[in-house]
This record gives C-alpha cells, structure tokens and sequence, in this order.
C-alpha cells in the first residue's frame, strides 16, 4: 500500500509552488492554442525538478510533455491551460467586473487544473526517488481542451501510446466522481451562392442563406428520427452580410453532432451532410463540408477510477479555512434570495449539515466515494480526455473549486477559481492524484488489471474521431 504520510508530507512542501502556478496561469488567461506563457510557465517548474521537457509534443506549438523516471509502471497526468473569452473577471470579486485589457479568463478553472496536476506530478517524482521505486511519470500538457480538440490531436499523434494508467480531474462545485462524457463532431458548412439585388432581380439571385434555413429546418425533423441520445446543436458563423436588399451569396453554420458512441455519431453526421448537400440541391447553391474536429466517448476506468476516489476519500477534499469560507459566503451573499436559498439547501443536503452551518460555510468538503453507479452515468457534455480513455485507463475526478451550484463557463467561476479556494483545490488534487499513482507503483498488478478492463470496452482499438487534413487551431 502507498505510503499515504509520506506523500502528505511531500504534498505540504509542494503546496506554495502549486497557488503560485494557479495565479500565474490565471494571470496568463490565455485561449487555446495561445497558451504560450502559460505552457511555459508549467514547463519551467518541471525543468527546475529534473523533469525531461518535450516541447511541442505532436507537433502542437503549446503541448508539451513532462517525463521524470523509468521503468513501468508508465503514468500519465493531465494538465490543462486554457482560457475562455469574454470571461475576463477580477478574482475574488462576487459583482461582474472584467479586468480591463483582458478578454479572457479561467471561467473553466483549467489554471487550476493545471496547477493540480502539475503539482502531483512533482509528488510522484519525490515519492519514486525516496522510495527508489520503477516506473515513470509523464506530465501531458495539454492546449486548447475548449474548443480545439487538443487532446484528440495529441492521441493522434500518438502522444499518449504507452501509457499503463492516466489520471486527471477537473475543478467543479463538488467533490464526486467524474461520470462518461459523450462523443462530439464538429462540422463547419460554407454555403455559396449568387448574389443579386434582392427586389429588381431576385431571379438572378442564389442565397446561400436561403440555404443554411432549410438545412436547419431538414436538421430539426431529423431530429425525430435519431437515437434519443443524439444531440445536435448549431450556430451561424456567417450570415450573408447585413443588406435584406441583397440576395446573400455566402453564409456559413457550424453543428455539433454529439451521441454516446462515435459510430453512432458518424452515422448521424452522415445524415446531416446529406440534408445540407439537399439544401445546395434546393436553392442552387454549392455546400463545402468540412469537419473542424471531433471527441471520443469518455470511458471511466473502474480500477483507475476507484483508485482516484479512494485517495481523495482517504485525504479529504480541499482543506478550507476561515478565508476560503469568507470568500465564498460573499458569493453566496450575491445570488439572488430564492437562488441562495436552493444553493444552501442544495450544500446541506450534499454535506449531511444543517442549512445554518452549510450557510457560514459554504463549500462542499464531502468526497464522494466511487461506486459502479459512475460508469453507467451519463454527463450530457464531452471532454477531450475521452480520447485518451480509449488509449490509456483513465480516472478523473471533480473536486470543490467554487461554491454550490456555480456553473462552468461563467465569471463567477473565473472570480472563485483565481483565489485561495482555486489554490485548495488543486493542491488538494495533487496529493490524491500522487496517491493514486503511489498505490500503481506499489502494485504494478493494478494497471495490469485496469488495462484488461480498458480492452473489454474497446478491443484494442483507438478510432481517432479526426479527419486526416485536420489541423489543430484551425480557424472556425
Ligand atoms: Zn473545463
């Protein structure tokens, strides 16, 4: 059994470095693929620890790959950067208030995430040389998790081959297992057309955005007749311009056509373009059909999965103080009555406390342990690390970073993750994630165990949802 006092003490020593990392990086605030700063910033610490630095790993300019030891068994963990626009927020305060001159922020709470991971990379590396025992810890930068795909890209590139086990976890308003996530194409469309004036000489005009209309109507009754699970979403990219007097000769949309498999997927999103093709067909207009990127399925490892939760329950979650609980009982104060009332009953019933205790203290400090359940639930979102549960046994888990019932993708989220309950959370994630790795060195048999279990679920085989002329950080 891993030494579970060591890695604490190892832990405490590592816990400064690690809120350093979170504010830098939340500083940084960097968009994906542009996370330059901050992949150095990761990249740096690990140098200065004796870590081999890859850069650019498949060849993406803010990937990297951080290798310390030798010998099986090989784990990997995941660490993530980037940022979303237009959730620039100042942090700590619980009223919108962007910082001027910053277009994006942590609404993710991916500085977090990638300070956590960072940090249980260093612990690892501590506990192998104290303990003198093999294997290797490899540290996976990792861009662009939002919006790019950069994890589908690594997989391609064969960045993540080898690996016996893979940890990760992402910052959340809870402490709980980390369910399936399901698989996600996106699609982009560029419709074009003839353009005309639209009164005069309709007749001569071709509308590309005549064409992206019925698309979309064709799209919403085939929505009748996909798997329920299926999800389709769409967003104008292009209009056709802002003039009604002039017949629109491009228009562009972007899908996302999600489900629980990627075959399934693929199957639909063949249907899809063929009803954008039927639009061209219609109005006379030529559809060019391209495929930005795509997910896999996220798979949670059973062994990996219950080695992680195990961890967190043996440690606890994030080690709140009076601090953290002031901070977050103003963001409480902030949410309107009926809100912080269902956010208070919601944290009382979560923690097993009376609502007037949840209220002076509103964290969620319960670790929820795994149980099967996890593997059959599944989150109606997808993760890039679905790609990597296909190639590696992978755990993940959510772990408290904001109050009760903060949504991901808002500046309350950027506003809390950029304080000392941020700096909690991950340091707290680096000493479980460690433990984690510590029990796979200690028993190499686990991940012998856990890759049994992986192959069961995908026979060996890794379908990368990407199609060959995709590059990462293409324009969408
Ligand atoms: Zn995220």
């Amino acid at each position: 059994m891993a030494d579970r006092d060591k890695i604490f003490d190892i832990a405490e020593a590592k816990n400064r470095l690690i809120a350093d990392i979170n504010h830098s990086v939340w500083n940084y605030a960097e968009g994906g693929y542009c996370e330059y700063k901050s992949a150095a910033k990761l990249m740096e610490v690990l140098r200065a620890e004796g870590f081999q630095v890859e850069e650019k790993a498949g060849g993406i300019e803010t990937a990297f790959i951080g290798t310390y030891g030798s010998g099986r068994p090989v784990i990997g963990i995941l660490a993530e950067y980037d940022a979303l626009p237009g959730l620039s927020q100042k942090a700590g305060e619980a009223r919108h208030c962007p910082i001027e001159g910053q277009a994006y922020g942590h609404g993710c709470g991916h500085s977090a995430l990638g300070a956590g991971s960072t940090g249980a990379a260093l612990i690892v590396k501590e506990y192998l040389k104290e303990k003198g025992l093999s294997g290797t810890v490899k540290l996976f930068g990792c861009p662009a998790e939002e919006t790019g795909f950069g994890k589908a890209f690594m997989a391609r590139a064969h960045c993540f081959d080898g690996l016996d086990m893979c940890f990760s976890w992402h910052p959340a308003d809870a402490n709980t297992n980390f369910p399936r996530a399901i698989t996600n194409y996106a699609v982009r469309f560029d419709f074009k057309g003839c353009s005309a004036h639209a009164s005069s000489a309709p007749e001569q005009g071709r509308s590309a955005l005549d064409a992206c209309e019925l698309m979309n109507v064709g799209v919403n009754y085939l929505r009748e007749h996909v798997p329920t699970s299926t999800r389709l979403h769409y967003a104008y990219l292009d209009c056709g311009g802002d003039a009604p007097n002039v017949v629109q000769d491009h228009a562009s949309l972007l899908y996302y056509v999600r489900g629980p498999r990627l075959s399934q997927c693929g199957e639909v999103l063949e249907r899809v373009k063929k009803i954008a093709r039927g639009a061209a067909l219609m109005t006379e207009t030529e559809v060019n059909i391209q495929v930005l990127g795509g997910l896999n399925d996220y798979i949670p490892n059973h062994t990996a999965s219950r080695l992680l939760a195990d961890a967190f329950c043996a440690y606890g979650g994030p080690d709140f103080g009076e601090e953290e609980y002031a901070i977050a009982r103003k963001f409480l104060g902030a949410l309107p009555e009926e809100e912080r009332n269902k956010t208070i009953a919601a944290g009382a019933r979560q923690n097993g406390i009376s609502k007037e205790a949840f209220a002076a203290r509103p964290l969620n400090t319960a670790a929820e342990p795994y149980s099967e359940k996890v593997r059959q639930t599944v989150m109606p979102g997808s993760t890039d690390v679905g790609d990597v549960s296909h190639i590696a046994p992978t755990g993940q888990y959510m772990v408290t970073g904001v109050i009760q019932g903060t949504g991901d993708h808002t500046w309350q989220f950027t506003a809390q993750i950029g304080t000392s309950i941020g700096d909690k959370a991950a340091q707290a994630t680096a000493r479980a994630i460690a433990c984690a790795c510590a029990e796979v060195y200690e028993n190499p048999e686990l991940a012998e165990q856990a890759k049994k279990e992986l192959l069961e679920e995908t026979d060996g085989v890794y379908v990368s949802p990407l199609p060959e002329d995709a590059v990462p950080g293409e324009k969408r």
